[in-house]
């Protein structure tokens, strides 16, 4: 059986990705210091013999016992309300945490995937955003202390597999939903659906006239997985291109979750991204990957997912 460590592994993605990984037959390590994720969101797999846990701080020295043949690093703040207040913990773990990680993959032999993100482009000057468009970041703006985590993450990742040989993957994410997002993570969606299922006004920042693309866990983490186990060492972008406006996605929610509430207008914080949507001609050509789910469908069971949740 193969050995996977992945970091980040309570949070929303990292949960996910452990149960995909299990349920493949690989021996799964999760990691996780708890500053964002959830110890829920992996309780279920505690019992199987194939998972172990360690709860550790991964911008820390990392040791694991044992072989291991791929990491996955998904440890770091995702969302804009977490790293704005854990700026040096965000910085760190993107920065210190993938060194720590790229280490450990030299002394391994492993094979290593770091999550980088759509945010590398920062707010976009070419649209749709492809792997070669370098992007236009502020770093010293609120939002550099993720933007520039994750670009640093990328530029290590790059030399470790220049200099050092190691086998490296750099995955770039687009905005990503589904169950086990936290309800209060000040995403677009969970803030959305919770103002829906509180009777509250939908806030819509700007116009909202700004666009977001949004993919369904199940289709991300079979891109990841495809990603992980192909030759390809250079970033590509996994994501869903059906692009829409923030106005119309607020309207959308109204209607799935039945509510007569209002959406309201508030302003648009700073260097928030004006449009998005991946091009993925990439992720089509090399990896065979495109979205499976659409939106309606994974809205719904998103909703059920959150009705739950804020039932218990
Ligand atoms: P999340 O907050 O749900 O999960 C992140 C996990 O990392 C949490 O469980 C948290 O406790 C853990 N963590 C943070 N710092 C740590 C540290 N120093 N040591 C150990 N664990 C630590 O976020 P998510 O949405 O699951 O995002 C996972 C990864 O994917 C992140 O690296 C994020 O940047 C990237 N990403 C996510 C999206 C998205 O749409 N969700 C988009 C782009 C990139």
């Amino acid at each position: 059986m193969k050995r996977v460590l992945i970091t980040g592994a309570a949070g929303f993605l990292g949960s996910h990705l452990c149960d995909r990984f299990i349920a493949e037959g690989y021996r799964v390590v999760g990691m996780d210091n708890l500053l964002t994720g959830n110890i829920k969101n992996i309780e279920h797999l505690f019992p199987l013999p194939e998972f172990e846990y360690y709860h550790h701080d991964v911008s820390k020295f990392v040791h694991v016992p044992g072989e291991l043949d791929y990491i996955l690093h998904f440890a770091s703040p995702a969302s804009p309300i977490d790293y704005l207040k854990m700026p040096i913990q965000t910085l760190k773990v993107g920065s210190l945490g993938t060194h720590n990680l790229l280490g450990l993959a030299k002394e391994k032999k492993a094979r290593i995937l770091v999550a980088s993100t759509s945010e590398v482009y920062g707010d976009p000057n070419v649209h749709p955003q492809p792997e070669e468009y370098w992007g236009n970041v502020n770093p010293v703006g609120p939002r550099g202390v993720y933007d520039e985590a994750k670009r640093f993450m990328e530029s290590i990742t790059m030399a470790y597999h220049n200099f050092h040989n190691v086998e490296t993957r750099i995955i770039r994410i687009f905005n990503t939903y589904g169950p086990r997002m936290r309800l209060n993570d000040g995403r677009a969606l969970p803030a959305f659906m919770s103002q829906a299922l509180t009777g509250q006004d939908l806030t819509v920042f700007g116009d909202g006239s700004q666009t977001r693309s949004f993919c369904y866990v199940s289709d991300l983490v079979d891109g990841i997985y495809r990603l992980l186990l192909s030759d390809y060492h250079l970033p590509v972008n996994i994501g869903n291109p059906a692009e829409i406006t923030l106005k119309e996605f607020a309207e959308e929610i109204l209607e799935l979750t039945g509510s007569k509430q209002k959406i309201i207008y508030q302003p648009l914080p700073k260097d928030d991204p004006k449009q998005r949507k991946p091009d993925i001609t990439k992720a089509q050509e090399l990896l065979g990957w495109a979205p499976k789910v659409d939106r309606k469908e994974g809205l719904k069971i998103t909703y059920e997912y959150f009705k739950e949740a804020f039932n218990k």
